[in-house]
């Protein structure tokens, strides 16, 4: 992409271009990588509510990690649009599942509980059925 594309720079050439704006020094700010600088100037873009420098300056962790989910989400709408179609289905353990997750959803902590439970509730069956208290 051509950095002219970028909505900052789309609207300093609406403007006359670069010899019609001004750029202004908000902060002198030392740091010893390239990563500090970016992290301080993303802090002063959002400060300012900079709407035309649309583009972040830098990215945390978690923030990298919301993107990730929400556009594989957007993928697979577009490349699955029928696989996001299908119903769940119920599970004896209350729960529900998609067809596609049944071997993800067996192996689920809930369900799991509920096998273990229901495994303790045969044992106690069968330790009344031996010493006859049904
Ligand atoms: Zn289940």
């Amino acid at each position: 992409m051509s950095k002219h594309k970028i909505k900052l720079y789309t609207t300093i050439n609406l403007n006359g271009g670069w010899d019609c704006c001004d750029m202004a020094l908000i902060e002198e700010f030392d740091c010893e990588t390239k990563r500090q600088a970016e992290c301080r100037e993303e802090f002063w873009r959002r400060e300012y509510k900079a709407t035309k420098n649309s583009r972040k300056c830098h990215t945390t962790a978690d923030e990298k990690k919301e993107y990730n989910k929400e556009f594989n989400k957007k993928v697979n709408i577009i490349k699955n649009p029928l696989r996001n179609l299908q119903p769940s289905e119920p599970c004896e353990c209350g729960g529900h599942y998609k067809h596609r997750n049944k071997a993800i959803h067996l192996r689920s902590q809930n369900h799991q509980n509920y096998i273990i439970k229901k495994q303790n509730e045969n044992i106690k069956l069968i330790l009344c059925e031996n010493i006859n208290c049904i």
